[in-house]
Parts: structure tokens; sequence; C-alpha cells
């Protein structure tokens, strides 16, 4: 048994800050569908991990649901059709990462029928194998929808010790993301039924829904589908202090074990999986429905939308159709952000499209964007490392990586960052301190591939290397062999010609007078 219960007390991570939560504005209407744009822009890759093989071909026409790509491992996710219609082409297009990027999409225009493909849920998943329910997961193409976008197939079939816990993480701490909310109040049986297939397939006993204290109106309808849907008593919810980033995986496990999952390890190893409560829902709709992922709830809000709210968007939505359906932008637009405000990404255009992890489109005016102050040097306030909830010394990270030393920066944890803007949002020198590690990371990434090419290549030249040493030596060995022969046949041969030699002679001296013998008979008479 683990040597703490998750949720009996709640504990503090390091760090964070006390946001205003402005969710309000776009939790007033229930959750809506906008019409079915004119066509779905599908990124073949919506998650961490290879891309999977294309199935389809540009002129085909697709089923709703229909699988688009084909998953080989678990790290693969498939992409399938959020509608019927006709694959128009494959085709660059812009997408919110790496930001400013291209990627090869999917072209689907819709012919609006609905006409949906066969559907294959699981009989009864309170008797399936949990190998079973993992692979309808895999099938339906689920990726973290908490905006990590991890292959959950991959988080459920690890060769972990044992789970004991899974947390669903219904705390979206950062200001003005609310789709979790909405789903929890307006689905929040399939977020219990889900967290019970999921804990099934991991082997868990338990599942703690985490949610924010000031979701008054979540508490009660989670608490109502518990009493429906958790004959056994597995379920609890539990309301922990809003402080951002508390939503954060490793925050959030560390305020519900008072735990801290180790620097370079996972939370497996504390025995807990910690998944997003849409990731639950969706693996409900998955097992009991048949139903792929090819929709999800999206936030549109920020001081810049004429009505903030939360739509249900298909999968492959541009940006720009969204904003319509929430009554279109309003003054003098500065950004669109995806995420919140802390730690949200730019977007570069308004086409780009909805993906598994798009959880919030969050519109700026030119008055809300912080005036851009000038960058300061440095003083050593030491306030960023106050608010760091990754307990690392942000200053120090800034200044190796300025100053181009990356390993240093890798060596102080740089990976442990998780982009939060908790310290760039107390820095009285304004330094855009995100972005600089965002930088440090790229730059890391880019020499891990580039390590890792120069590595194949040396593997590569090696093994010719080897290959042509191997060569040579097999020739050289044949070689020898044909001279051996040749010198035991040349030696066979001299034995032959002695022999024919020494049998001359002997018949020379048979023939000479006053021998007899056979040659005397028929000789000179
Ligand atoms: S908050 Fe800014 S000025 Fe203060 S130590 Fe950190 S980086 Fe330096
Ligand atoms: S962005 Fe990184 S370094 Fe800054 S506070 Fe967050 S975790 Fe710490």
């Amino acid at each position: 048994m683990p040597d703490f219960e998750v949720g009996r007390h709640l504990y503090r991570f390091p760090g964070g800050l006390r946001l205003r939560h402005h969710k309000q504005i776009a939790c007033r209407d229930p959750l809506t569908r906008p019409e079915l744009p004119r066509a779905l822009y599908l990124p073949l890759k919506q998650h961490q991990g290879p891309v999977g093989e294309v199935l389809v071909e540009p002129g085909a026409q697709v089923r709703k649901g229909q699988p688009l790509s084909r998953a080989t491992s678990d790290r693969e996710v498939p992409v399938h059709a959020p509608t019927s219609g006709t694959v128009a082409m494959i085709r660059r297009w812009p997408v919110s990462w790496p930001p400013g990027s291209e990627a090869d999409c999917l072209v689907l225009e819709p012919d609006g029928e609905e006409d949906w493909c066969k559907r294959m849920p699981l009989a009864d998943w309170r008797r399936a194998e949990p190998e079973a329910l993992i692979e309808h997961v895999r099938a339906a193409g689920l990726a973290g929808l908490g905006g990590a976008m991890f292959p959950t197939a991959a988080k459920l079939r690890g060769d972990w010790k044992r789970v004991h816990t899974l947390i669903l993480n219904g705390s979206e701490c950062e200001p003005y993301i609310s789709c979790d909310e909405m789903l929890m109040r307006e689905r929040p049986a399939a977020i219990v039924e889900g967290g019970l297939i999921l804990a099934r397939a991991l082997g868990a006993e338990r599942v703690v829904i985490a949610i924010e204290d000031q979701m008054g109106a979540v508490s009660q309808s989670l608490g109502m589908a518990l009493a429906a849907h958790d004959p056994e008593d597995r379920c609890q919810v539990v309301a922990v202090t809003t402080i951002y980033p508390e939503g954060g995986e490793k925050q959030l496990i560390q305020v519900l074990t008072g735990a801290e999952v180790p620097h370079d390890g996972l939370p497996q190893d504390l025995g807990v999986v910690c998944l997003n409560v849409a990731t639950a829902a969706a693996a409900r709709d998955a097992v009991i429905d048949g139903t792929p992922l090819i929709e999800r709830i999206v936030t549109i809000s920020g001081p810049g939308i004429e009505h903030p709210r939360n739509l249900i968007a298909l999968l492959g939505t541009p940006v720009h159709e969204l904003l319509q359906a929430a009554g279109g932008v309003q003054g003098d637009i500065d950004r669109l952000v995806l995420g919140g405000p802390m730690s949200g990404l730019p977007l570069a255009s308004d086409r780009i499209p909805v993906t598994k992890g798009s959880n919030c489109i969050l519109v700026l005016r030119r008055q809300d964007v912080e005036r851009e102050q000038p960058v300061m040097p440095c003083i050593n306030c030491g306030e960023c490392v106050r608010v760091c909830p990754a307990s690392l010394l942000p200053q120090e990270l800034y200044k190796y990586i300025e100053a181009g030393n990356y390993e240093q920066a890798e060596s102080l944890n740089l990976y442990d960052c998780i982009e939060c803007g908790c310290c760039a949002h107390v820095c009285p020198s304004h330094i855009p301190l995100v972005d600089w590690y965002r930088h440090g990371k790229g730059v890391l990434r880019e020499r891990g591939i580039e390590d890792a090419r120069a590595q194949n290549a040396r593997q590569r030249f090696e093994a010719r290397e080897k290959r042509i040493t191997e060569e040579k030596e097999q020739r050289r060995r044949k070689r020898e062999q044909r001279e051996r022969k040749l010198k035991s046949g040349g030696e066979a041969r001299s034995e032959v010609q002695a022999a024919i030699e020494r049998a001359r002679a002997k018949s020379g001296r048979q023939n000479r007078p006053g021998k007899t013998g056979a040659s005397d008979e028929g000789g000179e008479q």
C-alpha cells in the first residue's frame, strides 16, 4: 500500500501565484456547437510522438468517425474524420506548434450528412480485460486533452510498478480557461464512468477527481454523478485551493499526496497516474459508445471577443470559425493566444485549426497586452525564485542561456521548467524569462537531434568500415584457401610425376639385355 492517502490531506507546492480568475464570463451559456465549417484542416500529428500511416488519398469519400490514419504503436495516435465528406487534399497548413510553423494536414470538405461509420463499443466494460480497454482507447485516438497531448494508451500500458490511484485533473487554474469546468458541469457522469474505465485499465483501486475550490456548481454535479454511477464508492471529489499553477501534473500530485514526483521520474513512481477530466470523458465515449476522438470543448474568451463562451468544436475547425461563433472580435485586437494568459502561445494566424490539445483561444486587445516595457538587467531580487513552482533558479537559468551556456542551464534542470510564466510575471526587470527558457530548450533539442544524427552517421560509418574489413578478411581467407588448394594440387601432381618417372626408370631397367619379362617376349627379335 502507498505510504500516503491521496486527497485525505491537502499540501502546498512551492511558489505559485494567486491570480484573478476571469472564468465565469465564458460559463454563462450552455455548451453549443458552431455551424459545420466549409473545410476542416486535420493535422496528421496532434500528439507527442510519431505520425501514423495515412489511410486515405485525396478524393476519398469518408464517413464520420472513420480512421484516416493508423497507429502501429502506442506512441502513434490515429486521426479520425470528424464528419462525413470528401478528402480534398493533403497540404501544408499553419499549425500552433512549433509557433509559426506549418504541417501536413488532411483537408476534409464536409457533405453535411453526418453519416457515421460503424461504431464498435465494448459490450460490458466492467468485465472487460484491461488490455481490451486500452486497445479501445488507442484505436479511438486519445491523447491527453489537458494540452500535453501525450498518447493515452502509452500512459496506460507503460511498464509501471503498481498504480493504486488515478487522479483526474479538473483544476484548470489558469485564468480564462473554463472548458473543463463546463465539461464537469454538463457531462459529470461521463467523467465518472470514464474515470472508472481508466482505473480498470490501469489496475488502480481509486479515482480522485481534483477540482478547484471556486467551482461550486461542479462539486454538486459531480456529487450527483458519483451517487448514480459509482456503486462501489471508488471515486472521490477533492477541491484544491486555487493557486496557479496547481493544475500542473507534478504540482497537483504534490498537493494531493504531499509527495514530490522525482526530478527524473514519473508520477507512476509514486503509484499514481494523472489524466485530464476531458480525457476520461473521451475514454468513456470510446469504450461505451465506440466513438473516436473527433471533437473537444474549446473556451473562446478574453476581453477582445464579443460573446465569450465554450464551444464543442470538431477537430480541424479553423480558429476564425470559432471566433465567429462567439460573436466575433471586438476592439483593436492585438493577439490571439492558444491557452491562457500565463503559459499560452501566441497564434500566428486565425486559420490555425483546433487539435486534440486546444483548450482555449484567448482574444486580447491592444490595451490588454502589457505595455512593452524596456528589459532591464537582472537585479538579483530573487522574486522569480520565490514564485517558481518547480523550485528552480530562474535567474540562473536565464543568465546561462543568455550567455549561450545551454549545458549549464540543463544541469540546473531546465527541463523541469513547466513554462508556467510565474517568474516572468513578477520580474521587476521585465525580462521575458519564459521566452529564454523555450529558446534554451529548443537549442538543446536541436543539439540532441544533431547529436543523434552524428551518432547515426558514426554508427553507419563504423558499420561500413566493419563490413569492408570483414569482406577483405573473407577475400583473404578465400585466397589463402585457393593457394593452399593449388599448392596441395601441385604437390599431388609432383608426386604423380615422381611415380611416373619412377615407373619409367624401372621399365628402362627391365628392357636392358639379360633381363626377363613381358617386354622381352615382344622385344627386338
Ligand atoms: S525576478 Fe527578474 S530581476 Fe529578480 S532575480 Fe529574477 S530575473 Fe533577476
Ligand atoms: S516558467 Fe519555469 S522557471 Fe519560471 S516559474 Fe515557471 S517553472 Fe519556474
